[in-house]
């Protein structure tokens, strides 16, 4: 049975319409085997719900084999200010062995809801359309937009990036844009429980490949040899050595990471002609990409001058520090769950590194623990907690609060997905614009990361 209800009018809106079924949608998303890059009609499966209600829909299709082409999507519903945009991602990681159901046609079980990006991330964006929708038709006032990439799994040089340069160019009217005030990206950031964690930033990442040629000869000769296992062990060793910080106010230290080491000998009496090593640093907002690389570059021109080497940097660190969007998204989350969530920058990389450049971004979303896992789940942890308490969890509504400023504005409240039989499902933000919860409640933020003298 699917959910259908009559959307309020809001305040002169003239959205009247069917609410987007989360639940059902997230289903129909997980249906289309989008396995990055591929799309798999999960953009049109997207497109005709946000289109159906409302929404209008700007599609791209960005790059070539082997990369590409990747579906890109622009969704965007209301006018005027505030602009506040979701942005997220249909593609999924490969399935992989092992799965105790189709990863690609949705189960619902128990309370869970099981199948290939269910949690990263179709649940979120199910979610988040369904409650922008929402919001819109209570009568927010301002412009919501969906940015939705094929790309995010893979390498993202056809997503939010070209995405966001046509964001930059384009507008509802000449000479305008469709630049957000603010972004929540929907990644799986809570980490035991919905709304435990909301992500205000996120470390860069630089990878790097060198190789280092050398001259073979008998092990019992090294004086008509040069070993390059030598001066790579060097180079490693002094890169290594450095402490690069001791951690910053919001970010733990920066790290250095060899990856990988390739000689690749199989004789024992042999000094091999080449070595290779590969390393990762994860860097906090103490560094900058190039800068990490002008040093690595340096140790290496010294130990070994003629090595080859390649450096990728995937992302920057980045803070949107703590402040309005992420007081306004910690108290729409603390209005359904009732605790404040931590702000942390922990993690790996997302798309949040490229919509910083627009304009202040957080990321929110469900439990992370099972993504890009077999039999990857979401489930609502209140939901859970009834279940072990009583055989049938209750319907929890959330009702709408007046503003507490006395405006008489009813402020978009977070927004509850129930699943087909009524019960507490996921639960995504929409973020109220009007903080309204008492001070005391804001107070519990983790207090910022302090450098430890280690
Ligand atoms: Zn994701």
């Amino acid at each position: 049975m699917s959910r259908t209800a009559s959307l309020e009018k809001g305040a002169g809106n003239g959205y009247a319409c069917r609410m987007i079924d989360a639940l059902d949608l997230a289903c129909r998303l997980i249906a289309c085997p989008s396995v990055t890059p591929a799309d798999a009609e999960a953009q049109d499966v997207l497109a005709a719900t946000l289109e159906r209600v409302g929404f209008t829909v700007h599609r791209f299709t960005f790059g070539d084999a082997p990369n590409g082409p990747v579906e890109n999507l622009f969704a965007t519903i209301g006018s005027g200010s505030p602009h506040f945009a979701f942005a997220g991602h249909t593609d999924v990681v490969p399935a992989g062995r092992g799965w105790g159901t189709d990863p690609f046609h949705a189960t619902v079980r128990d309370g869970w809801l099981i199948g290939r990006g269910a949690a990263d991330m179709k649940g979120s964006i199910a979610a988040f359309a369904a409650a922008a929708q929402a919001a819109i038709a209570r009568g927010f006032a301002g412009t919501l937009s969906l940015i939705i990439t094929g790309d995010e799994e893979g390498p993202a040089t056809f997503g939010t990036a070209p995405l966001l340069d046509w964001m930059v160019a384009n507008g509802p009217t000449p000479g305008t844009n469709y630049v957000p005030d603010m972004c929540l990206v929907g990644e799986p950031t809570s980490a035991a429980v919905l709304g435990d964690t909301v992500k205000i930033g996120r470390r860069g990442s630089l990878n790097a490949w060198i190789t280092v040629d050398g001259a073979q000869g008998h092990v019992a000769y090294p004086a008509r040899a040069d070993n390059p296992v030598t001066r790579l062990v060097a180079i490693l060793a002094r890169l290594k050595a450095r402490t690069l910080d001791t951690g910053s106010d919001w970010f733990d230290a920066s790290n250095l990471e060899v990856t990988d080491l390739t000689v690749g000998n199989p004789a024992t009496n042999v000094i091999p002609a080449q070595a290779s090593a590969r390393l990762n640093i994860r860097f906090n907002d103490r560094h900058r990409g190039p800068d990490l690389e002008t040093w690595l570059r340096g140790i290496v021109a010294e130990e070994a001058p003629s090595a080859v080497v390649k450096v990728r940097i995937s992302g920057e660190a980045f803070l949107t520090e703590p402040g309005a969007l992420s007081a306004l998204v910690g108290d729409a989350i603390a209005s359904v769950t009732g605790t404040q969530p931590a702000l942390s920058t922990s993690g790996g990389t997302s798309d949040a590194r490229f919509i910083r450049r627009l304009c202040p971004v957080v990321e929110f979303g469900l439990v992370g623990a099972s993504m890009h896992k077999v039999d990857e789940a979401e489930f609502d942890d209140r939901a859970q907690a009834n279940l072990r308490r009583g055989p049938r969890p209750r319907l929890l509504t959330v009702g709408r609060r007046r503003c507490r400023t006395g405006c008489g504005a009813t402020p978009a409240t977070p927004f509850r997905l129930v699943n087909r039989s009524g019960d507490p499902w996921i639960i995504t933000t929409i973020p109220s614009f009007r903080p309204n919860l008492p001070a005391s409640r804001r107070s519990r933020r983790r207090a910022p990361k302090r450098p430890s003298a280690t």
